[in-house]
């Protein structure tokens, strides 16, 4: 490894305790989504205590930070956090991890800051991933305006430097009939539970002629107050992912479709609410896969096998379609561990989880390092990020 490198893998193996304390304080306190007071006081904190110049409510969000170190004129390079925790579960989704690999690897920068090519590296605190869409939020903010990379990673069961995920827009459908007794009177009603039913077939029918990697999924949430009263009032939630920008919006549009033709079959007026939080595609840049993968071994790294099936979605798609982005996931617990589970929630603060996190804050130092050095990586990452 060459020496700059190897300097950088030492100083995070020199944080490896504060860097695991940090991780189980987060863990200890999950906060949900846009309440991650605390995870960012202390993010910002450990960083300002680095000699990181730390601003805190970038973008408007209250639980939103950015860190700068500045070693001159070159690339500006992010490194993002997550800190947001689940309802009832914390962190099974292991977000304490990506906070402190995200600080660590910031730290270790830093550690050997003078010897860094000239550039700028930004640790960004981005809260709300599990609901709320907290970088979509930042990235209108024009927070992500400038930076030339983000990088990121994430604990999974394996290590995988890239995960497809998919785009999901959030949409909910209100339809509104009429009242009436439902055995008196049935004729008098006009049943919006109908229109909500005829929805869900016409969805499940449409899902036979989608592609493997798109996802219709829904919930009744209101349908009615009493067998007896033909329903004046439906309600369903729909979210629908798909694997590109075009795709996802091309099978809402067909959702939405379903709806409107159980309205006109039913004689329902209906409302489409179509939520603000969209989770974009996550747009993958082979350049920048290519120059993690020279470092896995670095960072004692090896990938696992492909999951190509499981699919999910993250807010790190809205910053992939505005810069080059990188989302590695990195083994934390045994394979076959479900994230989103009180198991993934226990491993997130077991040993191997600091094994991740110190390897995962070495991944993103080492790929920092291989960036500001090479002009022609970046080039090339543009070059790609523009035509793919
Ligand atoms: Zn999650
Ligand atoms: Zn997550």
């Amino acid at each position: 490894m060459d020496p700059l490198k190897r300097r950088v893998a030492d100083a995070v193996d020199g944080l490896a305790d504060e860097l695991t304390a940090l991780s189980r304080r987060i863990h200890a306190h999950p906060e949900l989504a846009f309440q991650e007071t605390r995870a960012c006081g202390w993010l910002a904190e450990f960083l300002d205590g680095r000699g990181f110049q730390v601003e805190r409510g970038v973008g408007g969000v209250d639980t939103a930070f950015r860190a700068t170190l500045e070693t001159g004129t070159g690339p500006t390079l992010a490194i993002l956090c997550e800190y947001d925790a689940l309802p009832g579960v914390g962190h099974a989704c292991g977000h304490n991890v990506i906070a402190a690999a995200g600080a660590g690897a910031g730290a270790a920068l830093m550690a050997a800051r003078e010897a860094l090519p000239p550039g700028r590296v930004v640790v960004i605190g981005t809260p709300a991933e599990e609901r709320g869409g907290g970088k979509g939020v930042l990235v209108d903010a024009g927070v992500f305006a400038g930076v030339d990379a983000a990088m990121m990673i994430h604990g999974f069961d394996r290590t995988l430097l890239h995960q497809d995920l998919l785009g999901v827009v959030r949409v909910t459908f209100e339809w509104t009939g009429k009242a009436a007794h439902a055995s008196a009177d049935p004729w008098v009603g006009v049943n919006a539970l109908d229109a909500c039913v005829q929805t869900f077939n016409a969805v499940s029918m449409l899902r036979q002629q989608t592609r493997p990697d798109c996802r219709i999924h829904g919930i009744v949430v209101e349908g009615g107050a009493a067998a007896n009263i033909i329903p004046e009032r439906a309600v369903a939630d729909f979210n629908v992912r798909g694997p590109s920008l075009e795709a996802m919006w091309a099978l809402y549009r067909r959702v939405v479709a379903c709806a409107e033709a159980a309205a006109a079959a039913t004689g329902t007026r209906l409302t489409v609410t179509q939520h603000r939080d969209v989770y974009e595609p996550l747009k993958r840049n082979q350049v920048l896969l290519d120059v993690f993968a020279g470092n896995l071994a670095a960072a004692g790294l090896t990938e696992g096998p492909a999951a190509p099936d499981r699919l999910a979605s993250s807010d790190i798609g809205n910053v992939s379609q505005v810069t080059p982005t990188i989302h590695a996931w990195i083994a934390i617990a045994p394979l076959g561990t479900a994230i989103h589970t009180r198991e993934f929630e226990a491993a997130a603060a077991a040993p191997r989880a600091r094994a991740g996190l110190l390897a995962g804050a070495k991944l993103l130092a080492l790929g920092a390092v291989d960036l500001l050095a090479d002009p022609a990586h970046l080039a090339a990452m543009r070059e790609e990020f523009r035509t793919r």
